[in-house]
Order: structure tokens, then sequence, then C-alpha cells
């Protein structure tokens, strides 16, 4: 595709003998003879490069450069006849990318035009690599949720805005049930299948604000932000059904499901990090300990129970969890 390039010069033997030039070298072009005729046009214009002169009635092209790099992610190159009166570091303070002195010759502006953009692409291409590898530094290759070391990264930053704002933050651990007999009866491999569709049905059943993570080998943990116990448990419980509604073939003829235990809490005043994983660690533990594919929850410890505001028993659609 063509690059579009944006002249704004008040001299206009120059600004059309460019544009005629640039436009042989099939670049798309349009021109300006002053700053706020180039300000208009770039509303609608989408230019890889502005090429401005500096000296122009009314504003010149250093604030013009100004005003543009605030609103518009472009390149600007700055052309001058006057060197003695602005100098190359104006420029590039200004937010130029080059600085050209006129008179030039064409076949110099074209060279020019090109390393700025070409520069201007491995910049891009170098920031969306960034971007990329740094996505893949959090998420968990094989469900595609975030990983650990997210997980460590969010909770924390949760704690210290629950610290400052008081407002509520829950958490869920779910670790399937029986999955290491899974795994050898059918293999790793269906194992696998296992936590891909476990990690869809997780992300499927939350709202926007929560977020997942595949905390260990086959456990999986969710933090709910501005969510008390009650509604946390609701969330758990209905990832619990829709998992243990779910139905595999890990061979031929053979329909399996598999079922997960949870433990709930909700973040206390004065907790840190290590003591709330391990309360509601301890929650899921007691679902396994008795009998597995349940929920249990772990109370507030700061009301009686019978009085907590938390408390999640009336409100689980039936499915009544345990608390530890
Ligand atoms: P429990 O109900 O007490 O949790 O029993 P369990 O068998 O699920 O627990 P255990 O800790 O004994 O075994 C966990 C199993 O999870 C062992 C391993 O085979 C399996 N596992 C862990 N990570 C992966 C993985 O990445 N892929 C597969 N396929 N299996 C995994
Ligand atoms: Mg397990
Ligand atoms: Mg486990």
């Amino acid at each position: 595709m063509a690059h579009a390039i944006l002249i704004v010069d008040d001299d206009l033997a120059i600004k059309e003998s460019v544009e005629e030039y640039l436009r042989l070298l099939s670049y798309e072009v349009k021109s300006a003879r002053n700053a706020d005729e180039a300000i208009e046009l770039l509303e609608d214009f989408q230019a890889d490069v502005v090429l401005t002169d500096i000296m122009m009635q009314g504003m010149d092209g250093l604030e013009l450069t100004r005003l543009i790099k605030e609103k518009h992610e472009v390149d600007v190159m700055v052309m001058t006849g006057y060197s003695a009166d602005y100098s190359y570091e104006e420029a590039i303070k200004a937010g130029a990318s080059d600085f050209i002195f006129k008179p030039f010759r064409f076949e110099e502006l074209d060279l020019r035009i090109k390393r700025v953009l070409r520069e201007t692409a491995f910049k891009k291409e170098r920031a969306k690599l960034l971007a990329e590898m740094e996505q893949l530094a959090i998420t968990d290759a094989l469900t595609g949720l975030y990983n650990s070391r997210q997980f460590f990264r969010q909770i924390k930053q949760e704690i210290s805005r629950y610290q400052r704002y008081g407002r509520p933050l829950s958490l869920l651990i779910l670790d399937i049930d029986f999955f290491k007999r899974y795994n050898d009866t059918y293999g790793h491999l269906e194992g696998d299948e296992v936590l891909q569709r476990i990690g869809r049905i997780i992300s499927s059943c939350m709202r926007t604000m929560d977020t997942a993570y595949r905390y260990g080998g086959e456990e999986f943990a969710i933090l709910l932000p501005e969510t008390a116990l009650k509604k946390a448990c609701v969330v758990g419980a209905r990832i619990k059904d829709n998992i243990s509604n779910e139905t595999f073939t890990p061979a031929e003829g053979i329909t399996e499901s598999v079922t997960i235990s949870i433990g709930a809490s909700e973040l206390e005043k004065g907790e840190d990090v290590t003591a709330f994983i391990k309360r509601t660690d301890k929650a899921l533990y007691k679902s396994k300990e008795t009998g597995r594919n349940k929920l249990t929850y772990s109370p507030c410890t700061a009301c009686p129970e019978e009085s907590c505001p938390n408390t999640p028993k009336d409100n689980n659609d039936g499915d009544q969890p345990d608390n530890t």
C-alpha cells in the first residue's frame, strides 16, 4: 500500500514541486498551505509522514509538530532554509523524526522519508513482539488462561487495592478430582484435553472483572474483585456444575465425566497473600476430605456465622456448600 504524505509549506513553488515528485514515486500526497489547514486535513487523512516547513505565516512548523504529535501517531519531518534560526535539537525536541535543509535534492528527501518509514515500522514491530512476549510470559500454554506467575502478581495487586479502598475480594481454588486416575487410564494427552475444556468452562462462567489462572498442574484459581463470599460461591457452584455436566470421549465408545472440588474464601482485614491462599486451600482440602465434587467456603472470622452478611448458605441455588 502506498505511504501517505502530507506536505505543509506556504511557498507554493516548493509545495507543488515536492508534491509532484512524491506522486511520481507513488506516494499518496496531500498538501496544505499553513498549519491550520494541515491540522484540519489530518482529521480525515491518515498520513504516515507530515513534511512541514518551519517558517510559515501563523503557527510555525515546530508548534505544528508539537500539536500533531499530541494528537496523532504520525512521523513529522521538518524542512527549513533558515538553518541559523532553527536547530536540529529544537525540531527533535518538538517531536520531529528528521530535519532537512532547503534546498534539498528530491532523491535525498525520498531516502530520508524511506528511512523514517522504515524506523517506524521497525519500532511498531518491536512493540508488537514485546507485547506478545509479555502476554506469553503470563499465559498458560495449554489452557490459554493466565499462569501462576500472573496469579501471584495479580492477587498482590488486588490485596493492596482492598487495603486502599476496602472493596471485597474473593478467591476460588479448584482442583480436579481423581485426575491421576483419569491420566493413568486414558493417557496424558486425554488428560490435557480435560484441562483445556475445563479452562474453557471456567472462562465461560466468569464475569468480566474476574480472572482465571491455571495455578498448578490440575489446579485453577479465580480472583473475584468487588465480590463478597456469597456471590463467589454462586460463581463457583456454577463452574462445578457445568464441569460435572460436561462429557468427554477419551476413547472410542467411552464416555467420561470429571468433577472438581472447590475452596472459596473472602479476604479478611489484615490478611496477607499467604494467609488468604492457605485459608482457601484449607477449604478445598475440606471439600476433598468430605467427598469431593463440592464447594467449601471459609466463613468470615470477623463476625459470628449466623449474623455474618456474607454467609453464603441462603443463596447458592440449592447447592449447599460446606463450611470449614
Ligand atoms: P484428588 O482428587 O485428591 O485431587 O486426586 P488427584 O488424582 O487429582 O490428585 P493427585 O495430586 O494425586 O494427582 C494430580 C494429577 O494431575 C497427577 C498428574 O497426572 C495430573 N496432572 C498434573 N498436571 C498435568 C498436566 O499438565 N497434564 C495432564 N494430563 N495431567 C496433569
Ligand atoms: Mg486433583
Ligand atoms: Mg492437585
